[in-house]
């Protein structure tokens, strides 16, 4: 019913010429993942090399974070219309690395959130807790307080149109990954937690999950019912890894 999907995350790395040999490597294998869709969210510097790449093959593009505002004097950011005229379709919003590393509050990411979806733009919203919330045990808390924040901010419906990612902190370019039924066990309260206020939205959701996510342990994630797919970090710069990912959602 979900159509997996499978979402790269590049951050910052790459160069023009390595972006060029990734990009030829996952066109050249994408017609061969059938049952997931495919994305790549890259620096916004490679954003024209991309769509000039992707266009017309069957992968989609995003940035990796927007502005809320929609233009003006904010050196340094991006907005959601700038994304849209590099052909985007999808936006990270709200990653543990902007929250953490950018101080980003709950509020602005819903924000950011908001001015994604008016746009028309997919945000991939990001929620997670940090190693020390998961062994206090308010993982639940933290989760639903992140998605709370934008269900408040876009309504149910708004929340329809995002995609959301589950991204325990502790998880992320560790190499240590969730087992397949602490992510499940997150996943389940979210789409639940979407199903108090609209169980339509929440059975059509699409929840990602990241964290080290690889070829040998995508399959028995992506196997568990409530997750639809993965958002993709250090694996997405390696074509085949990417590949066989989306082959194994
Ligand atoms: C991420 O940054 O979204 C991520 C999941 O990274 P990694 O796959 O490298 O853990």
């Amino acid at each position: 019913m979900r159509k997996p999907l499978v979402a790269g995350n590049w951050k910052m790395n790459g160069t023009r010429e390595s972006a060029r040999t990734l990009l030829d490597g996952i066109k050249a294998g994408a017609m061969a993942v059938n049952g997931a869709d495919l994305a790549v969210c890259v620096p916004y510097v490679f954003l024209q090399q991309v769509q000039e790449a992707l266009d017309g093959s069957p992968i989609a593009w995003g940035g990796q974070d927007l502005s809320k505002e929609p233009k003006g004097a904010f050196t340094g950011d991006i907005s959601a219309a700038m994304l849209l005229e590099f052909g985007c379709r999808f936006v990270i919003v709200g990653h543990s690395e902007r929250r953490t590393l950018h101080g980003e509050s709950d509020t602005e990411v819903a924000e950011k959130t908001a001015a994604a979806l008016e746009a028309g733009l997919t945000p991939i919203v990001c929620v997670g807790e940090t190693l020390e919330e998961r062994e206090q045990d308010v993982t639940n808390d933290v989760v639903g307080r992140q998605l709370d924040a934008v269900l408040a901010r876009v309504g149910s419906a708004g929340l329809g149109r995002c995609v959301v990612a589950y991204e325990p902190v502790w998880a992320i370019g560790t190499g240590r990954t969730a087992t397949p039924e602490q992510a499940q066990e997150v996943h389940a309260f979210i789409r639940a937690r979407v199903a108090a206020e609209d169980a339509e939205v929440a059975g059509a959701l699409k929840i990602l999950y990241g964290g080290s996510m690889k070829p040998d342990n995508a399959a028995e994630l992506c196997a568990k019912p409530d997750i639809d797919g993965g958002l993709i970090g250090g694996a997405s710069l390696v074509a085949e890894d990417f590949l066989a990912i989306g082959r194994a959602a």
